[in-house]
């Protein structure tokens, strides 16, 4: 495998593989930049097929956080980590202590937390051996805990921001949005957006997941397969990435695509093809800011959960400002956003912090 000529390579400081015997622990972390700071980035637990399956995935992901917290103006670098295992059957607190010391071996370059596959319950074993983790329990009131329910409020002030840029439209009343995936972040953003009168189509692997919205916010349950082209206003994707890509774009019907998943690009030309069809992209990484915002300020201490809130209320003006430029400029949204992420980065220089 010639990592340092694949594409997704782009730079990374460091890239180091942990084993641990007694747990069966096989997992990666990737460091893109700590120019800004410590690399954040949650850790993904998932079953992946093969070991070049899993860098791939780790090295998107962690530049994804480069740019994520560059743009979000949090004082991180970019980095994630990815455990290889199925997260249902091969969970156990002593995987993610040994998780956990992988982590710690980096002395602090690395800041761990939630990711698919992870909860805070994993986090709390983690925590157990390595400072360098948040996303943990908190105290009423204090900054952190759970990621997922902060990054759901930054993607539903993100959507009403899209709404109003692209419809002219103040608030989200009888607009449809479909939500693909319901669970951490998807759940919690069913919740606001039925709050506000939209009318909900929703669509998860996991039948109880659907039901459970269904019930609670009267969603419409759609199959799997068709979710993505529902004749909806806006569709916001909160499974996993690459779902835009040449087979789905010609299918979508939604006028905005705005969710919480990273990558949902499968390539940046991707943006282009969503550009000509007239389609409003919120690029992933500026919308979904608000748990690494969360992670953040618990992870540097101090914080209210007010000054959490009051960061996240930051994105929908800096997705205004990205749609703004795409617009002036005839360029795709996602372009911008990684021009002004790459303009932040320069501005520090590579250090590997200790
Ligand atoms: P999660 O694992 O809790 O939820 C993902 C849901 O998607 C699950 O319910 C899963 O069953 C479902 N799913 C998987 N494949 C699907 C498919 N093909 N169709 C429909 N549903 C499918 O993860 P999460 O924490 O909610 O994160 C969702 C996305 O948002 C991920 O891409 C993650 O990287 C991204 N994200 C999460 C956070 C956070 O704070 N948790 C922050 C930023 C970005």
């Amino acid at each position: 495998m010639e990592i340092f000529d694949m594409r997704e390579f782009d730079g990374h400081e460091l890239i180091v593989f942990g084993h641990d015997a007694a747990t069966g622990l096989r997992a990666i972390i990737a460091i893109h930049s700590t120019a800004r700071g410590a690399a954040a980035g949650g850790c993904r637990m998932w079953p992946y097929a093969t070991t070049a399956e899993a860098v791939c995935d780790v090295l998107r992901l962690s530049r994804g956080m480069s740019y994520k917290n560059a743009l979000a103006g949090v004082p991180f670098g970019g980095g994630k980590a990815v455990i290889i295992g199925e997260a249902r059957k091969a969970k156990t607190p002593e995987l993610f202590e040994a998780f956990g010391r992988f982590v710690d071996s980096l002395g602090g370059r690395y800041v761990t937390a939630e990711d698919v596959g992870t909860t805070m319950a994993d986090m709390v074993s983690v925590a157990r051996v390595t400072r360098y983790v948040a996303g943990l329990g908190r105290a009423p009131g204090a900054a952190g805990g759970d990621p997922g329910p902060k990054t759901a409020l930054g993607v539903h002030l993100g959507i009403k921001a899209a709404v109003r840029f692209r419809l002219g439209r103040p608030d989200l009343k009888d607009l449809t949005v479909a939500i693909q995936g319901v669970g951490g972040v998807g759940y919690h953003l069913c919740a606001l957006l039925a709050a506000e009168g939209a009318q909900l189509r929703v669509a998860d692997v996991r039948p109880a997941a659907v039901q459970r919205v269904c019930e609670e916010f009267r969603a419409r349950a759609v199959p799997v397969e068709d979710l993505l082209a529902e004749d909806v206003d806006v569709l916001a994707p909160c499974a996993l990435g690459a779902v835009l890509n040449a087979q789905s774009i010609p299918r979508l019907r939604a006028r905005i695509i705005a969710g919480a998943a990273n990558n949902q690009l499968a390539q940046g030309q991707d943006g282009q093809s969503l550009q000509a069809a007239g389609i409003l992209y919120a690029p992933d990484y500026v919308i979904n800011a608000g748990g690494i915002i969360s992670v953040s300020r618990e992870y540097h201490g101090g914080a209210t959960e007010g000054q959490v809130i009051a960061d996240i209320q930051g994105i929908p003006a800096r997705l205004t400002q990205i749609f703004e430029r795409a617009r002036r400029e005839n360029r795709t949204t996602n372009a911008v956003a990684d021009q002004m992420a790459r303009e932040l980065l320069a501005r520090h220089r590579h250090k590997l912090v200790a």
